[in-house]
């Protein structure tokens, strides 16, 4: 029954299959038939592959022909994201930042104008100011929140909107379905980065974007040991994408793709920990008097939440918070002795992480207006009270220091 649940579910055509995500995560992208009864795919290394004759080599008659262009390693990830996406095809890239910025070359040539959502990440708005504008593309920032007036910004030679829900370090939720309805039926691909909720709780491709990217890096890895990152682009937009990704030589290490295969075997049930996680520090730091906003998109007070509702069907680990404001030698001593949150950047593994944010260069569209020291937290997997106590000790430092 296994191998044929596995047959029939590594067919992208068979999108439509009852499986719930949770079986497609724990069984799909491996056949212990073909591997002498063992549960994994194993790593398979390899740049060469060998043909039997010279008749299999001409007609190119075998599944894998060079490294580069598959191995059964790299598949097992991609089939599981296919899946997960109700995409045509998924790519691999070493990065998330690579499978972003080869999209971005897939869509966008000399001439063309992107739309890029303010509140992309940082090393996304990074690469349209350097490689994107030295080849020539117009890019220009709009206002995440701008939904359905993103009409006003479509110009004839407009090649992609590249959205990030909701956005990095503001966490401001995005009108999909408006900006889709705005493209209408132009050759404009919609790309969503998609990394913050995964395709358990938001399904891009399902409400018109064309191609979505992750940091695999982040949740899909989950351990924080990984680089990685995937295109999953629907039939429309996979050849152009694939093309672009082909000639540019992008590949990933089999190593890597087990490490990301077997972080996707519990990624249902590390999504639902977080979730709750996060969600309840929200409401703890948000009864907090020290704390001036929390920026989650799940709690009712934030701007966005009703498009939040009606999109996603959960949030993710990561989320904002400000603090009322204070010298930044009350933030050095919140951050400086805490037991428990790493600071640092990325997120997404099983320990929660903090970093302090100043929004400075990274909008142009939009003017962040809020005055209080802003934090990021990635709430991980520890004790729940253990991560309050730290917390709450940090504040306690940033009133003494701060004199509040
Ligand atoms: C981290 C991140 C990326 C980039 O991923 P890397 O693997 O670090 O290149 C892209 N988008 C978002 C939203 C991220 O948080």
């Amino acid at each position: 029954i296994f191998l044929m649940m596995e047959k029939l579910m590594s067919n992208a055509e068979y999108s439509n299959s009852s499986f719930g995500p949770e079986t497609v995560l724990t069984h799909l992208g491996r056949n212990p038939s073909d591997q002498n009864g063992f549960v994994n795919t194993p790593v398979v290394r390899g740049s060469t592959v060998l043909f039997d004759s010279h008749e299999d080599l001409l007609a190119g008659k075998s599944p894998y022909k060079y490294g580069r262009h598959g191995n059964p390693t790299n598949d097992a990830v991609k089939d599981v994201i296919t899946q997960l996406e109700c995409a045509y095809d998924t790519l691999l890239t070493p990065s998330g930042l690579s499978a972003i910025s080869t999209t971005l070359l897939a869509v966008a040539h000399a001439g063309d104008h992107v739309l890029i959502s303010d509140s992309s990440y940082e090393p996304t708005r990074h690469f349209c100011e350097t490689v994107l504008r030295a080849n020539n593309v117009d890019v220009e920032y709009y206002d995440p929140r701008i939904g359905n007036r993103i009409s006003t910004l479509i110009r004839t030679n407009t090649k992609a909107i590249h959205t990030e829900s909701p956005g990095s370090l503001t966490f401001e939720v995005q009108d999909l379905p408006a900006i889709v309805e705005a493209r209408g039926d132009r050759d404009i691909a919609i790309i969503a980065d998609n990394s913050w909720a995964t395709p358990l709780y938001y399904k891009p491709l399902e409400m018109g974007a064309d191609i979505v990217i992750h940091a695999g890096t982040k949740m899909f890895v989950g351990h924080s040991d990984v680089l990685f990152g995937t295109i999953s682009a629907n039939e429309k937009w996979a050849d152009k994408v694939k093309a672009t990704y082909t000639a540019l030589g992008v590949c990933v290490s089999p190593e890597d793709s087990f490490l990301v295969a077997r972080g996707l075997r519990t990624l249902a049930i590390r999504m639902k920990e977080h979730e709750r996680r996060a969600l309840e520090l929200a409401q703890w730091l948000e009864a907090n008097p020290i704390v001036e906003k929390v920026f989650h998109p799940a709690l009712p007070q934030h701007p966005d939440h009703d498009v939040f509702m009606r999109d996603f069907t959960g949030s993710g680990s990561l989320f904002g918070f400000s603090l009322l404001p204070a010298p930044q030698n009350a933030v050095s001593e919140l951050l400086n002795h805490l037991r428990l949150f790493g600071m640092g950047y990325s997120w997404g593994g099983f320990e929660s992480l903090i970093l302090p944010i100043t929004i400075k260069n990274q909008r142009s569209a939009t003017k962040w207006l809020e005055k209080g020291n802003l934090f990021r937290v990635h709430v991980g997997l520890e004790d729940f009270d253990d991560l309050k106590s730290d917390l709450a000790d940090g504040f306690e430092r940033y009133k003494l220091a701060a004199d509040l």
